[in-house]
């Protein structure tokens, strides 16, 4: 009975210690642990269209996260015709520091669009907006590169930045 007994005790013993072990190896290898870490972000992307409203066009491409100054994505909708989306990203230290971070489409009115149509259209949309501006349409657009749209867009793009126009001078 009492072989049985520290038989017991012994198997006890054995446990606790591979279970203290287990709690702190892992420690150990956060030390190691590569240069390379996956960062985990959600992004938000408005929808961009002429009504879009501007506080979610400002908010438009911010990323949340650990690593991130913003740590959490604000409640959506943002406000009234807000159509806000966020979408987990996953890249690695290596993609931010090589500047390679995931490039995504953009949705809007005139359908995906790439990041280079789609930023210039946000800051066109932005300006309109914000800018009570008492210039032509013309004159507005003379301030950003249209050229740099792509060409299946463009004309769409300036036609939609029209519309907000009209719009931002009906107020
Ligand atoms: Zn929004």
């Amino acid at each position: 009975m009492l072989k049985l007994f520290i038989a017991v005790v012994a198997v006890a013993l054995i446990y606790w210690i591979w279970t203290k072990k287990n709690q702190i190896l892992p420690k150990r290898n956060d030390e190691s642990e590569p240069f390379i870490t996956t960062i985990e972000a959600i992004e938000l992307k408005t929808f961009l269209d002429w009504d879009t409203p501007v506080s979610c066009l400002e908010s438009d491409g911010t990323r949340y996260g650990r690593q991130f100054k913003q740590k959490t994505p604000p409640e959506l909708p943002h406000e009234q015709g807000c159509r806000c989306e966020t979408t987990k990203l996953f890249y690695t230290s290596e993609d931010v520091f090589q500047g390679t971070s995931p490039v995504t489409k953009h949705k809007s009115a005139l359908g995906d669009l790439c990041s280079k149509d789609a930023l210039l259209l946000k800051n066109i949309l932005l300006e309109i907006k914000k800018e009570s501006s008492n210039g032509s349409f013309a004159e507005l657009m003379d301030k950003f590169e249209v050229n740099d749209f792509s060409d299946e867009i463009r004309t769409k793009a300036i036609s939609l930045a029209e519309q907000a126009y009209q719009q931002s001078q009906s107020k």
